[in-house]
């Protein structure tokens, strides 16, 4: 495994936001904002470190932050525009959501990285197998 330099805790913080590699902070995580890169070819991290391992990423952080926001949208709507029926309101924030997951779900699955990447550090069952991916 090449481990490459290991960013300081500070860059860390800085790469969750820029949506870098945890543990260099140099690689871009995504390819788009649709597709998360396998791994970083800098240090060799593998990112999805078991099938599914991103579904945690959904249920853990994307789906409450998603719900938080879209009841606060609710509420927002409830009070400003009282006049408004329910079903409407409940449309309306409905359909919203769906935009917000979609701009949530990379910060989601990078804060999931980040924090598994906390707990669990770096081992050799995490290298990046660039023949596997491509
Ligand atoms: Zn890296």
């Amino acid at each position: 495994m090449n481990k490459g330099q290991k960013c300081n805790q500070k860059l860390q913080w800085r790469g969750l936001w820029k949506m870098r590699c945890p543990y260099c902070c140099k690689t871009p995580l995504l390819s788009s904002w649709f597709s998360f890169q396998h791994g970083c070819p800098s240090c060799d991290f593998r990112y999805e470190r078991e099938i599914g391992y991103f579904t945690g990423a959904s249920w853990m952080v994307m789906f409450p932050i998603v719900a938080l926001i879209g009841f606060a949208m609710a509420a927002t709507l409830l009070i400003l525009m009282p006049h408004l029926d329910a079903l409407v309101v409940a449309a309306i924030c409905s359909i919203a959501m769906v935009g917000v997951g979609i701009l949530v779900m990379p910060f989601s699955m990078a804060l999931w990285l980040y924090a598994d990447h906390a707990i669990h550090p770096l081992n050799e069952d995490d290298t990046y197998d660039k023949e596997l991916v491509n």
